[in-house]
């Protein structure tokens, strides 16, 4: 039906060109690029492997707008998925416009000599798309991504009115190693020691960063992984959530870290090794961070050994038919599983799963509209049958748990 073209082959590149080979009704050519030819090759060779399919791989420096528009007007792709890094949001974007393809990303744009992100930057491109008359579909992960698709659904369903929703984000699995990142080091450390903020009653509240004695945390007893530590963060998904999910009161975002996680996060902080600054370093400048990405496991290869679950979802609390009502939307997806399936440990296939789907909304028209859509603006209900589909069941409960105040 459709000719698409992956950029980024990690983690989570690794298991979109997988998924779309499995649905090779709707995503009839593939093609993979990113910054290194090799890890894109190896890619192809276990799709040709697991699938019989072939994948055409090209190497393209994603900062580069000339460079990525003369691939794209070779190739004619429908659309791009970018599952490089938020750093090339914007060049992609610029490239898609200039060559007249869609576009598709899992994680918002932020600077790289500034660790913050937000949306006004790719918010801003809304014209651009209209006026060219292409779709720019941002966050279509799971966090951003389900999650807001979750809360699309409940608003379409379940509620008249949404009062708070509170997402959870629990990796319960164990990868064996003291310490690494489920996706790019990088990113995962630039988001996890920023200040920490959620939306009440029309503000932003500050709070300390998760390495701070002070922060907000508090134990949630997660389906199938049973209690751990929640410590509350700021989340990209609640930005458009505010916007978009009507007469809502409160956002918040909390994520479950081990204390070794911890530890070891605040031990780097301390030491100077999470700066984003250049150093000297015997005449050569480094950033620390970057330094440090080079020392950690590259998380594509965490799913050898890795056990254990993530159980991602949303509790609402709200009124329909003038009634109060609690419920949790929620997905398990066990590591060993996704990696018997894709060879991929659960966070890059909680991630990698539903961009295939979204692109696959896409391709088949289900979602379409000029312009740049957060995904929670879109009929969840076609992407909801997909999850279940295509290996992420979702399920509805009533809540009766706890939730701090
Ligand atoms: P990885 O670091 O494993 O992979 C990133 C890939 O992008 C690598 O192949 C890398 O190439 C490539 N790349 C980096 N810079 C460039 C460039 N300038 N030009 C071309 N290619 C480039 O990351 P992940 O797969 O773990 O994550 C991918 C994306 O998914 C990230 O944006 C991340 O934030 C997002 N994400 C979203 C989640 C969600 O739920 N919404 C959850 C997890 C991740 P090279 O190998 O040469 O470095």
């Amino acid at each position: 039906m459709s000719k698409v073209l992956i950029i980024g082959a990690g983690g989570v590149g690794n298991v979109v060109a997988k998924k779309c080979a499995q649905n090779p009704d709707v995503f009839t050519h593939i093609e993979l690029a990113s910054r290194t030819k090799s890890k894109c090759d190896d890619i192809a060779k276990q799709v040709k492997d697991l699938y019989n399919i072939e994948i055409k791989t090209h190497a393209v420096d994603a900062d580069n707008v000339p460079e990525l528009v003369e691939l794209l007007n070779e190739i004619k792709p429908f659309m791009v998925i970018n599952v490089a890094l938020p750093y090339q949001d914007l060049t992609i974007m610029d490239a898609c416009l200039e060559a007249n393809v869609h576009y598709m990303d899992t994680a918002n744009y932020e600077p790289k000599d500034d660790a913050h992100f937000e949306y006004s930057w790719q918010w801003a491109y809304q014209d651009k798309f209209k006026e060219k008359g292409l779709m720019a579909l941002l966050g279509c992960g799971f966090d951003p991504g389900v999650t807001n698709i979750f809360c699309a659904y409940a608003q379409k369903h379940m509620y008249d009115t949404i009062k708070t929703i509170d997402i959870l984000d629990c990796n319960a699995g164990d990868h064996g190693h003291p310490f690494a990142t489920n996706f790019n080091p990088e990113i995962n450390i630039r988001e996890v020691t920023q200040v920490v903020r959620h939306w009440k009653n029309g503000e932003w509240i500050e709070t300390p960063p998760v390495m701070d004695d002070n922060c907000v945390h508090f134990t949630f007893d997660y389906p199938e992984a049973g209690p751990r530590e929640s410590y509350m963060l700021y989340h990209e998904e609640m930005e458009s959530l505010v916007k978009n999910i009507k007469g809502l009161e409160r956002i918040r975002f909390w994520m479950t870290f081990g204390q070794p996680y911890i530890t070891h996060l605040k031990v780097l902080e301390n030491v100077g090794m999470t700066r984003i600054d250049e150093v000297d370093f015997n005449g050569c400048k480094i950033v620390p961070l970057q330094f440090l990405k080079a020392l950690l496991p590259d998380p594509g290869s965490l799913g050898h050994n890795y056990t254990g679950k993530a159980v991602i979802g949303c509790v609402f609390d709200g009124e329909k038919g003038g009634e109060q009502q609690k419920k949790y939307i929620y997905n398990v997806c066990d590591h060993a599983e996704c990696f018997k399936e894709v060879q991929a440990q659960a966070v890059s296939y909680t991630t990698g799963v539903p961009a295939m789907i979204g692109a696959m909304m896409m391709v088949k028209g289900i979602w379409s509209g000029a312009g740049v859509w957060n995904v929670e603006q879109l009929d969840p209900d076609a992407f909801m049958d997909e999850l279940n589909r295509c290996g992420l069941p979702w399920q509805v409960v009533d809540f009766d748990g706890e939730l701090p105040a």
